[in-house]
């Protein structure tokens, strides 16, 4: 089981540090693609509300990244992002098209008076584009950062050694023992409360050198290691 534990706290971490700069990759990317007589335009997140999503990605992947198992802050943040982008694409979709064309109306209405004296008529946006080419990739890059963030939290939750006891302590973030649930820190291989095991690594009961998993006698003192 270890290797399978540290496999998934590992790839548990980086996901989450990489869901992270995801997420700030798609604030920085167009959430909005303006249809400008014939070229498309890109707006960048980051000229409308892309500059708190790509702070909330940065946070998220530096505070991961510097070791903070802060699991409850990165899901709030990563569903928080799930149903915002979701939320602007839906506005984008409504909006710029509806804006676009109150502005074609509006040049329209001067293209018909321009062509009383013979100026042929001119179409600046394309409103024929189907209300989704408006959409930036930004806000399509977002929501994959965001369930990089997620998988990676739950990734590492399993790569502790849970109970239904422990779990919604561990999920918030704290390390807990999962007999007795009283906190623990990362050094720790048996339970300062309850005695328990709490690591993959073993203690010995005798001289407590820190022993490996696979041990059946102590290799400092040579006592016998009871099967956890
Ligand atoms: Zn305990
Ligand atoms: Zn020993």
């Amino acid at each position: 089981m270890q290797p399978m534990r540290t496999l998934l706290s590992f790839g548990g971490r980086w996901s989450t540090v990489l869901g992270g700069v995801v997420v700030m990759a798609g604030s920085i990317m167009p959430w909005l693609d303006v249809p400008v007589l014939g070229i498309t335009i890109p707006v960048s997140g980051v000229l409308s509300l892309g500059f708190v999503t790509l702070a909330l990605g940065l946070l998220v992947s530096v505070l991961c990244y510097r070791g903070y198992r802060l699991r409850l802050l990165y899901v709030s943040i990563s569903v928080g992002l799930l149903w915002f982008s979701a939320g602007q694409i839906e506005r984008t979709k409504h909006d710029s098209r509806g804006a676009i064309m109150r502005v074609e109306r509006e040049i329209a209405a001067i293209g018909h008076s321009l062509s009383q004296v013979g100026v042929p008529p001119v179409s600046v946006f394309n409103v024929n584009k189907p209300a989704t080419d408006f959409v930036g990739v930004g806000l399509f890059v977002i929501p994959v950062g965001a369930t990089a963030i997620l998988v990676g939290c739950l990734l590492d939750l399993f790569s502790r050694r849970l109970s239904l006891k422990s779990l919604p302590l561990e999920f918030i973030g704290f390390l807990a023992c999962r007999h007795c649930t009283s906190l623990l820190t990362g050094e720790m291989v048996n339970c300062p409360k309850c005695g328990k095991s709490i690591s993959e690594r073993k203690a010995c009961r005798n001289c407590f050198q820190v022993l490996g998993a696979a041990h059946r006698y102590c290799f400092r003192c040579g006592a016998p290691i009871d099967p956890d």
